[in-house]
């Protein structure tokens, strides 16, 4: 027959429970910066002006809603 102490059985549970959190915190990672890329991917910034907006458009040239100037789309690095 077999046989399960208690402590191998509080091993298993333990080695179950925090092999699930670490897979729900890496599928939330993985989800979270995804999401983040795809919002910074829109974010234009006015090489006038300096204003910052969010285009959605998808066009590689837009203008700007503050001073009305044309601007190359470029992707917006993390300060
Ligand atoms: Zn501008």
């Amino acid at each position: 027959m077999f046989r399960v102490t208690l402590d191998s059985l509080i091993v298993w549970y333990l080695v179950i429970l925090l092999g699930a959190l670490f897979l729900v915190w890496v599928a939330a990672e993985i989800f979270q910066r995804g999401r983040e890329r795809r919002r910074r991917k829109n974010f234009v910034i006015c090489s006038i002006c300096e204003h910052v907006f969010e285009d959605e458009s998808g066009q590689e040239i837009v203008t700007c809603p503050s001073c009305q100037a044309l601007n190359e789309r470029e992707s917006v690095r993390e300060i």
